[in-house]
């Protein structure tokens, strides 16, 4: 990207200068494997998940059609997945808020446009990676998303995982944090290292939410040090693979 425009995107996000670090704190910290995230009686057994063989239009009409828990009651729409479902970078975040439940894509509130511009800081517009939630229907009055509704929701982004298999999951806020690692450490410990997620050891970065970020605008400056870290991790990975082959 444009180095005066990523100086721009910094600023606008209140980050005023950029220090390029050689190597992050806490890259070589890794954190053991962590099994994926199925909470305990709803072990995802592949007959026990009809999503598991689902190409993206079935799995997304079986996303539109889902009345598992309740929240299909009070939804307007799902929020399925917006961006490349090739992508590299997967994002994953809480579940969708008022704009999200009214238009149908993952964030597009105010939250959302801070994640746009953090995105496009790090070098990524929104069509390069793939956004999507814990959950797919919005929790009346935004409340925290409850265990069976995850739960019910928890094979639906497992396939989007398998479909994309992208090489690095971004998990943003606490909600998407805990749910991905299984965790009830505050974000401030769990960001600042790398943690894998699933069978394929996908390494995950965890960052704070946007939404926390307009309420604590100082704390950006950690986002951007998460992506960085993020930077690194991925061009690790695409080096290795120019080594080997
Ligand atoms: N917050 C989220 O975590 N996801 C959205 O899609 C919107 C706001």
């Amino acid at each position: 990207m444009n180095r005066q425009l990523q100086k721009e995107y910094l600023s606008a996000m209140g980050i005023r200068q950029w220090v390029a670090r050689e190597s992050p704190a806490g890259l070589d910290e890794v954190a053991p494997m962590v099994p994926s995230a199925v909470p305990a009686g709803h072990a995802a057994q592949p007959e026990e998940n009809p999503v598991a063989s689902l190409d993206w239009a079935a799995l997304q009409q079986r996303v539109e059609n889902c009345t598992l828990c309740p929240l299909h009651k009070t939804r307007t729409r799902t929020v399925f997945g917006t961006g490349n479902r090739n992508a590299d970078w997967l994002i994953i975040g809480e579940a969708p808020g008022r704009d999200e439940d009214r238009e149908g894509e993952p964030f597009v509130g105010r939250a959302g446009k801070l994640l746009t511009e953090m995105l496009f800081a790090a070098g990524y517009q929104r069509k390069d990676v793939y956004i999507a939630n814990i959950l797919k229907c919005r929790p009346p009055n935004n409340r925290d998303p409850s265990p069976e509704e995850v739960a019910c929701c928890h094979a639906y982004l497992e396939r989007q995982i398998a479909l994309i298999q992208p090489v690095l999951i971004l998990a943003v806020g606490r909600i998407a944090a805990h749910n991905l690692l299984h965790s009830d450490l505050q974000v401030g410990r769990l960001r600042g290292r790398v943690h894998r997620y699933g069978e394929r050891q996908i390494p995950l970065i965890v960052t704070y939410h946007p939404a926390y970020l307009l309420r604590s605008p100082l704390e950006k400056r950690k986002v951007w040090d998460d992506l960085q870290l993020a930077q690194v991790v991925y061009r690790e990975y695409r080096a290795g693979i120019t080594a080997n082959n």
